[in-house]
């Protein structure tokens, strides 16, 4: 590395040949994660790297105390800027080349600032800078204390992420939920805390924020937590005194600062859940400001009739509705994507504020007992009825009949990941490919993998076409969602490492399905207005700087199913509320995300 300061613009070396080059307006990180030191109190562009300090020492010992006072960080224009990048500002279809600035956490300037003095300059020639990415649709509720140091979202460009969906949240934890909520994110291959140290949602807020945040984090209520902390698992309606009480809870939690409501209305407890008590909750969630999101009843068979009934809901509560990863899954559903967009597009015709997300896979990510029926995927005593060697057969038969009537494409559900060292074996094997690996048929073979693994083990569902998926990225008011979960586990999906990419790469650059400002738009603004992010998914004087620089040419996902975690390219660098936290690849310690609130 050049030691030498350099003392004019032209001296300074983009972040590709000085990796070393860390923001530093903080104070706090004169020292960078890879051990090398920074000046900031000599000159404007100063780097010096660990083989310079002894040269740095002996010349701030002989610099005189006013120089060295002369040229604090105060005394610089910016604290950053973004040089010569194209920019899209989340909302034009259309980039332009042009200077971006930062002081502190937000944009003050965007145009051309040829001699400015900056603390930072980050070289954008050839690339794109956009508004940070906003992922629409996260479970990453406890992922900065259980996978405190994974950085698969920055690492995509992701700034910001929505949690708490599918009517599953980290809180409030009430009631009987206190008990249950271990085993309905264990289900889902997320090891949480054995105790919680919070109760309300202000209280899990503050948790997270002390931990320490990689990525700007917005949270929902999860119906689920609302219900079963009121009426436990009961599988009945709520009376209007229990109703009451989760209407209570909901606002306390809105006012505490979440975002809205988010329902799972296939999962227990949200499938007791009537049309009433739905409507009821996101009248409540739309007078406090907040957003309803639903994993609908059904993304198949019932396809249709539950798009309806979200319409029916956001039309009667008045509230802003979001579609959770909408899809059509099910060969015989493929068809009905269209009437599906119809349903949605006649709403908005009609002013009902319902837009959706979606990942850019064909495969969903779930349970693999959810492939069973629904009376004996519901049981509550499921582990202990499947255990008994002797029901194991009737299982197998009662599977037989079903499988018949359904079907199955043995080949269509992909095991991704278990607890259970004996079926490890089988990870990343179709239940055609296991089944035959161990000399039993496909149905046996499913009974005995939940059986003796009580149920904790995930799989990869190949339901949708590419088409349709295609279909579903291409609409206007579909953000980018990546239903990631279990993210630091063994063999997650590959969409918690590639979303983001994925969609430039393949419907922006191969497919042409939408050009590179709408993919922009779909990550960013689109989501941000919908869920009411103030301030973010925009570069505007004023947003915050939560920023991507990249290189739309080459962003190219690489994660598979074989290799999940595998990192994207074409990343150049990442802020965070003003803060570079992505550079060239490296990471640093420090964690620059906040908790957002709904205020
Ligand atoms: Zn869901």
């Amino acid at each position: 590395m050049d030691s030498t300061f350099a003392k004019s613009e032209s001296r300074i070396s983009n972040i590709e040949t000085n990796p070393n080059f860390k923001c530093l307006k903080c104070l706090k990180c004169l020292k960078s994660s890879n051990g090398s030191f920074l000046k900031f109190d000599i000159g404007p562009f100063e780097i010096i790297s660990k083989l310079d300090i002894h040269i740095s020492i002996l010349l701030v010992f002989l610099l005189t105390p006013s120089a060295f006072a002369a040229k604090a960080p105060q005394d610089y224009t910016y604290d950053i800027v973004i040089r010569d990048a194209v920019v899209f500002d989340g909302k034009s279809l259309t980039g332009v080349r042009e200077d971006v600035a930062i002081n502190k956490d937000r944009i003050v300037f965007i145009g051309q600032l040829p001699k400015s003095k900056a603390f930072k300059i980050i070289r954008g020639k050839g690339l794109t800078l956009a508004p940070g990415f906003i992922d629409a649709h996260t479970h990453s509720d406890f992922n900065p204390l259980v996978y405190p140091k994974l950085a698969n979202k920055i690492a995509q460009g992701v700034t910001t992420e929505i949690i708490g969906n599918c009517g599953m949240s980290a809180a409030p934890v009430i009631g009987t939920h206190r008990d249950k909520i271990r085993s309905v994110w264990a289900r889902e291959g997320v090891q949480i805390p054995a105790t919680l140290p919070w109760t309300t949602f202000r209280e899990y807020r503050e948790t997270l924020q002390d931990k320490g945040l990689s990525t700007n984090l917005a949270g929902l209520v999860g119906h689920g937590n609302l219900r079963s902390a009121v009426m436990g698992y009961d599988p009945r309606p709520a009376s209007p005194s229990e109703l009451e009480a989760m209407k209570k809870l909901l606002a306390q939690a809105m006012e505490d600062g979440a975002y809205g409501i988010s329902f799972g209305l296939v999962y227990l407890p949200g499938v007791y859940a009537d049309h009433e008590e739905v409507i009821e909750l996101c009248h409540e969630a739309a007078r406090h400001l907040g957003v309803c999101s639903f994993h609908m009843r059904s993304e198949g068979a019932k396809l249709l009739e539950s798009i309806q009934e979200v319409i029916d809901v956001g039309a009667k509560a008045k509230a802003r509705i979001q579609i959770s990863h909408l899809k059509a899954g099910g060969k015989g559903n493929w068809g009905k994507i269209d009437e599906a967009f119809k349903l949605i597009e006649d709403a908005r015709e009609r002013g009902v504020r319902v837009e959706a997300d979606v990942y850019p896979y064909s495969s969903g990510y779930a349970e693999l007992g959810k492939i069973l029926p629904d009376e004996l995927y519901l049981r509550s005593d499921r582990n202990d009825y499947f255990h008994s060697l002797i029901r194991r057969a009737e299982l197998v038969e009662t599977m037989r009949v079903y499988d018949e009537k359904k079907q199955f494409n043995w080949d269509s559900t992909m095991i991704a990941a278990t607890a259970s060292p004996h079926y490890q074996r089988y990870e990343g094997m179709t239940l055609k490919m296991a089944a035959k690996k161990s000399n039993l048929e496909p149905v046996k073979f499913l009974i005995d993998i939940l059986a003796d693994t009580q149920f904790e083990v995930s799989a990869f569902y190949f339901s949708q076409t590419d088409e349709v998926v295609e279909k579903v990225v291409g609409k206007p008011y579909v953000s980018a969602g990546s239903d990631s979960i279990a993210d630091g586990t063994r063999r997650p999906h590959p969409r918690a490492f590639g979303t983001f990419p994925k969609i430039i790469r393949e419907y922006v650059r191969e497919k042409k399905v939408i050009t590179l400002g709408e993919a922009i738009r779909k990550m960013t603004s689109l989501p941000a207005e919908h869920f009411g992010l103030k301030d973010r998914g925009r570069i505007e004087v004023g947003a915050y700087a939560d920023l991507v620089l990249f290189d739309a040419g080459n962003l190219k996902d690489e994660s598979t199913y074989e290799d999940p975690t595998k990192r994207c390219k074409g990343i150049q660098c990442v802020l965070v509320n003003g803060h570079p936290v992505f550079e060239n690849g490296k990471l640093p310690s420090k964690k620059h995300g906040r908790f957002l609130t709904n205020s």
